[in-house]
């Protein structure tokens, strides 16, 4: 058995990341910038006012501040989108909704809650204020030549809005990833097709498509291959021409019908690994590379497979995206259990609920733990490690690898 660490370090040390290209905004979200975007223009454009109200200049500020009010004649209303340089002839002001221009020598905008009409067109003041109150300058929130967004950014909605805020179309990122998903076995169907003795339905598919997809690449199904050598060397050759990684379940193990591993170790010429990784669940695993895809053979058991693709696949994907965080985090929970293992040479990740209480973090172990499990896993929201021991007590610190819907 190798340590998961080496395992990880080798996967990282096969792949590369992949090339920079300029995307469509739109189609942005969740890659990473391959370079700094650096803005051409000053946002806010111009000075504009934050609130509905009256633009007041700093004679009538100082008479406010001075008097606790003051009234002036209304010379106008002003709507966002006009875009005429006005001034404020002494004595008035102007009516002014949130986002116009403000007009020369405004030293602040009263909000309208604190305005009172009078007859004749005016409107009395108040409010305490002070110079530059309720004004938004020009640049204050980027300026021209700032670096808005630096390289190396995963980005997300408020990037993607910021950019367009500077009115940006295209933007520099490393190309998403494509992936290629399929499981071997002859045991599996597909759901709507019924099953025969024996048949289970293949569910590994289908949580590695979602999990593919909730981390940012393009994935292909590509079905279910019965565990023929012939047939399983097809589909990965091919997979191999058009993907940049393809991932696989089932057939790494050591029974009579896991070709997967062999078919992998002949298709890469020998740079592939077929691993004994010392973890539970998840200890099988291959990778290689494939006619320059990476290729990850997961464990069929279907929670082993989702682990695995967290522990070995995603770190991959993250370093190929060109992201500079590709190992997994873990955060420091307090167990409101004990739990209880036996010394066996591996780490064990096991499933569990983590809370956000008030002022830290607990985690509670599931009780069914086998690697078929899945529904229980389902339910969970974490992996807690537990070192090669005899497992721990309720009030222990244990570590904990968040599930990142958790965060959204
Ligand atoms: P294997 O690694 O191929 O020996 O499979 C290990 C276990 O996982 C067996 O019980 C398989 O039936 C099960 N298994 C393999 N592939 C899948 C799949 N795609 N969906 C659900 N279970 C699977
Ligand atoms: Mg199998």
């Amino acid at each position: 058995m190798i340590s998961l660490y080496e395992a990880q370090e080798f996967v990282l040390s096969k792949v590369e990341r992949k090339r920079a290209i300029a995307t469509p905004l739109d189609k942005a979200l969740g890659l990473v910038t391959s370079g700094d975007v650096v803005s051409m223009v000053n946002i806010p454009p111009f000075d504009n006012t934050a609130v509905d109200g009256f633009a007041i200049d700093t004679e009538s500020l100082e008479e406010l501040a001075r008097r606790g009010s003051v009234t002036l004649s209304v010379e106008g209303t002003i709507a966002a989108g006009d875009g005429k340089l006005r001034e404020i002839p002494r004595g008035s002001t102007y009516r002014i909704m949130t986002g116009a221009r403000t007009p020369e020598g405004t030293a602040a905008v009263v909000m309208v809650e604190d305005s009172i009409d009078l007859d004749g067109g005016a409107v009395e003041l108040r409010g305490a204020l002070s110079h530059g109150s309720n004004i938004r300058r020009k640049g204050s929130d980027v300026s021209t030549g700032d670096v808005v967004v630096p390289e190396g950014t995963v980005l997300n909605a408020s990037h993607i809005g910021t950019l367009a805020s500077i009115g940006l179309v295209r933007v520099p990122v490393y190309r998403r990833l494509r992936v290629g998903v399929l499981s071997t076995g002859d045991e599996l169907k597909d759901g709507g097709e019924s099953l025969e003795e024996g048949q289970i339905y293949d569910s590994n598919r289908h949580s590695l498509v979602a999990a593919l997809s909730q981390s940012g690449v393009e994935v292909v199904d590509l079905g279910i291959i019965r565990d023929d050598a012939d047939l399983i060397r097809d589909a990965l050759s091919k997979a191999a021409k058009e993907f940049d990684a393809i991932a696989t379940s089932g057939g790494v193990s050591v029974g009579d019908f896991d070709f997967t591993k062999a078919i992998v170790q002949e298709l890469s010429q020998g740079n592939a690994r077929w691993m004994q990784i010392a973890i539970r669940p998840a200890k099988p695993f291959a990778f290689g590379v494939l006619d320059g895809a990476a290729f990850f053979g997961l464990p069929g058991n279907p929670v082993s497979a989702l682990v695995s693709f967290e522990l070995l696949m995603k770190p991959a994907l993250a370093k190929m995206a060109g992201k500079d965080r590709q190992l997994p985090k873990f955060v420091k929970a307090r167990s409101v259990s004990g739990y209880k293992r036996s010394l066996d040479g591996k780490i064990h990740f096991i499933r569990g609920v983590v809370s956000f209480e008030d002022d830290e973090i607990t985690a509670l172990p599931l009780p069914k733990q086998s690697s078929h499990n899945l529904n229980e896993m389902s339910q969970s929201n974490c992996l807690i490690e537990v070192p090669d021991s005899e497992g721990f007590e309720a009030g222990d610190l244990v570590r904990v690898l968040v599930n990142s819907s958790v965060w959204i």
